[in-house]
C-alpha cells in the first residue's frame, strides 16, 4: 500500500465539545485545530492519504462508508483526558474485540507518541502498557464501535490529562501535538517519506538564451 488512507476523528462536536483544558479550550477545539495541522504535515511530508472528520452524536455512518471505500488503514479519534484529581499519562483505547494486529499496532503507537512526546504512558494494568482495551458499553466504546470494522484499525487517542496544568498537559498545549501525531502515525506504519525533487538550473545556457533573444530585439532588454 503506498499511500494509505488514515483518518482522524475529532472527538465530540461542535455543540457538546467535550471536557475543558487548563488553557480554557474545549476537546473539540483544541483537537479539531490540533488535529487539521497533523493532516498537513503528513500530507506534506509522507504518501498517505490523510484526512480529518468532524461528526454530530454519535453518527459515524458516513466517515465509515468513506473509510469503507478508500480501504482505510487507521482511524485515530482524538481526545484528551479529565479528571477531578491531577492524574498523568497518555493512553490509547481500543475495543477489546480489536484484532491481535490492532493491539500491536496501537503498543507501538503509543510507544511512539511516548518518545516523541515524552509522555509516560499510563500502566492500566502490568501488561498493557499505554493501552486500555475497552469492553462493551464503557467509557469510550460508543466511539470505537462508530467506526469498528469500517477501517483496518481503530483507536483513540488520549495524550494526557488536560483539564489540568500539569507537565503533560503542558507538552500537548505546546504547539507541538501536531508534529507528535504526524510523526508517530509516519512511523508506526513506516510511511515513505515524500521525495524532494530538486531540479538542476543550466544557468549557463539560459543566460546564452537571454543573449540571443536580446540579439533578437535589438535595443528591448528581456528583464527576468
Ligand atoms: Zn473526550
Amino acid at each position: 500500500m503506498s499511500r494509505p488512507f488514515i483518518g482522524f476523528i475529532v472527538g465530540h462536536d461542535y455543540k457538546s465539545k467535550g471536557a475543558i483544558s487548563f488553557t480554557g479550550v474545549s476537546e473539540y477545539d483544541f483537537n479539531l485545530d490540533q488535529g487539521s495541522q497533523a493532516v498537513d504535515i503528513l500530507r506534506d511530508r509522507y504518501n498517505c492519504e490523510p484526512a480529518i472528520f468532524t461528526k454530530y452524536k454519535h453518527d459515524y455512518r458516513e466517515i465509515a462508508e468513506l473509510y469503507m471505500a478508500k480501504g482505510c488503514l487507521a482511524s485515530f479519534e482524538l481526545h484528551f483526558n479529565s479528571y477531578t484529581k491531577v492524574a498523568r499519562g497518555l493512553e490509547i483505547l481500543i475495543r477489546d474485540t480489536s484484532s491481535v494486529e490492532t493491539w500491536k499496532v496501537a503498543d507501538v503507537f503509543s510507544d511512539h507518541l511516548s518518545e516523541i512526546s515524552g509522555i509516560k504512558e499510563r500502566h492500566i494494568m502490568p501488561t498493557h502498557d499505554g493501552i486500555l482495551p475497552i469492553g462493551r458499553k464503557r467509557r469510550g466504546d460508543v466511539c470505537l464501535a462508530g467506526v469498528f470494522g469500517a477501517a483496518k484499525h481503530t483507536m483513540l487517542v488520549e495524550p494526557s490529562f488536560c483539564n489540568t496544568d500539569n507537565p503533560d498537559s503542558r507538552k500537548i498545549f505546546s504547539g507541538s501535538y501536531p508534529i507528535f501525531l504526524a510523526e508517530s502515525v509516519a512511523k508506526t506504519f513506516e510511511l515513505e517519506e515524500k521525495k524532494v525533487v530538486s531540479v538542476p538550473i543550466d544557468i549557463s545556457s539560459l543566460a546564452s538564451r537571454i543573449d540571443k533573444i536580446e540579439q533578437r530585439l535589438g535595443s528591448a532588454r528581456v528583464i527576468i
